[in-house]
């Protein structure tokens, strides 16, 4: 298992706590995007196609600790942009640990050695390196060369001194079950503790629109990846079991988007990590005021295709508390490759995509040029 013990109790005894105390949606992890700005472009990534002014705001130290309290998740993710590129991100971390917060800090490794003497590690960090498969793979993948042996020599660096590194890798279609087993194999000689591998989501400003997985075939290749891997169980994942077991076509789940809410320079953005529809100005306004019965697969058309952990681990996380036994028996005989799968969810009621894009990046804009001109009056005045 590819996550320690000690984090295991603390989110498991916090969702106990949240069911007793009666609340149907609770957040798990919080994804922090204290910024967008990335050093890599790749193919499919929507998530840095803004103009440049929007790319240039960054999070706070202070925003982010905030964000943290007003969340309260144990876990919390860091992603981008390139969160290295922040230079304030150590001090970011650090503060996310003294509030006892399990802290993934997710990077493409770029900056990874260069930066890793501003760390400390401990029981409450671990590097989330992007990999999305072996030499080949990755850098064809991240649209640069050079750019897996980079990641690989600072993994074996950042295990030198004694921190936790897990992968975060993310399939389209054009995976081959082979050789992704085979670089999970690998995982194992470079050091790597953990893995979190999700299909990657169909971003509408994405480059590449042609590798995204569809529901059914996200199905099949994670079956094809878990038969050539002991039902999954040769490999240490960051991932619950009926998590894993979803994206075999086990499992018959509802997205939980508040269970990874995100916040970013935008603001707490809804519903969810892929999707920026609309955002609210605190945690609570996101949590009470969005209508999370609009999204969803099933629901909403953007999210037709989804199977992304973001959306549907906190579920997992969900019913293996409620359903320890469920949890335990996949954990132990590995993920069903063979049985048929569940019927999936119908989209004959979805409502059709919103394009909301150019209308929050336009508010966004005038909102910074506003800023910035008060800025210029205050020191006009001085
Ligand atoms: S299914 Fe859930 S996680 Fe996926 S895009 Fe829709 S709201 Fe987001």
């Amino acid at each position: 298992m590819g996550i320690p013990l000690r984090q295991m109790i603390t989110v498991g005894s916090y969702v106990a706590r949240q069911r007793l105390a009666g609340r149907k949606r609770y957040p798990l992890v919080l994804m922090l995007e204290p910024l967008f700005r990335c050093n890599l472009a790749c193919a499919g990534c929507g998530k840095i196609d803004y103009p440049a002014k929007i790319l240039n705001q960054r999070l706070s130290v202070a925003e982010c600790l905030e964000a943290a309290d007003e969340c309260g998740a144990p876990v919390v993710s860091i992603a981008g942009g390139e969160p290295l590129l922040h230079r304030d991100m150590a001090k970011i971390v650090e503060g996310l640990i003294a509030k006892r917060k399990y802290v993934y800090l997710c990077t493409n490794a770029l900056l990874m050695e260069k930066k890793l003497g501003e760390y400390t590690p401990s029981p409450y960090f671990s590097w989330s390196v992007h990999l999305d498969g072996d030499r080949e793979m990755h850098d064809k993948s991240v649209c640069q060369g050079g750019v897996y042996d980079r990641a690989v020599s600072a993994i074996r660096k950042a295990k030198e001194r004694g921190f936790r590194v897990s992968i975060n890798c993310t399939l389209f279609d054009n995976a081959d079950p082979d050789k992704v087993a085979q670089f999970f194999d690998s995982l194992e000689e470079i050091g790597v503790d953990g893995i979190t591998v999700s299909p990657g989501y169909a971003y509408e400003r994405a480059p590449d629109q042609e590798h995204f997985l569809n529901r059914q075939k996200t199905k099949e290749l994670f079956r094809a990846i878990f038969r050539k891997g002991n039902r999954g169980r040769r490999w240490r994942f960051s991932q619950s079991s009926l998590f894993l077991d979803f994206l075999a076509g086990n499992q018959d789940y509802r997205c939980s988007p508040w269970g990874n809410p995100t916040r970013n320079v935008f603001g707490w953005q809804r519903p969810c990590y892929l999707l920026g529809e609309g955002y609210a100005r605190t945690f609570r306004e996101l949590m009470e005021e969005t209508d999370w019965d609009a999204y969803g697969t099933g629901n909403y058309e953007k999210c037709a295709d989804c199977m992304v952990h973001s959306g549907y681990e906190a579920t997992a996380v969900s019913d293996a508390v409620r359903h320890p036994l469920k949890a335990l028996k996949v954990s132990l005989r590995g993920v069903e490759t063979e049985a048929p799968m569940v019927p999936d969810i119908p989209l004959d009621r979805q409502r059709p995509a919103e394009h909301v894009y150019e209308h929050h990046v336009q508010r966004k804009l005038a909102e910074i040029e506003q800023a910035e001109a008060q800025a210029q009056a205050v020191a006009r005045a001085h």
